[in-house]
């Protein structure tokens, strides 16, 4: 038996998302090599109460927009995760430039 997560996703609007955390986006797929525009999606992540951070954050994230990998980055508006499925595979395996330093950057998350 699974407890409900504490936590809701709430979609953003690309056009109200700072470029710096744009600049995050995906850039290609690590496993079909596609270079082309991929796909993604920002959500804002609320805390609705106590939670069990990671674990329940990857519910959540199963749960409402069923996705499994995420980048998670610190903003003005609290931890948006970042999402993105290759167009070409279907794949989420999907490299972003995320070692150019930046302060946004709080932690780069990945679950299988
Ligand atoms: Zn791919």
């Amino acid at each position: 038996m699974t407890k409900a997560t504490n936590i809701k996703l709430s979609k953003l609007e690309t056009s109200t998302i700072e470029q710096e955390i744009i600049k995050c986006s995906p850039v290609s797929c690590m496993s079909c090599q596609f270079k082309g525009s991929i796909p993604t999606q920002y959500y804002q992540v609320i805390q609705l109460g106590l939670n069990d951070g990671h674990d329940d954050l990857f519910r959540s994230m199963k749960e409402q927009i069923g996705h499994s990998k995420c980048i998670n980055i610190s903003s003005e508006l609290g931890d948006i995760i970042c999402v993105a499925r290759c167009p070409q595979c279907g794949s989420e395996e999907i490299f972003s430039d995320i070692y150019q330093p930046s302060p946004m950057m709080k932690h780069y998350v990945r679950i299988s």
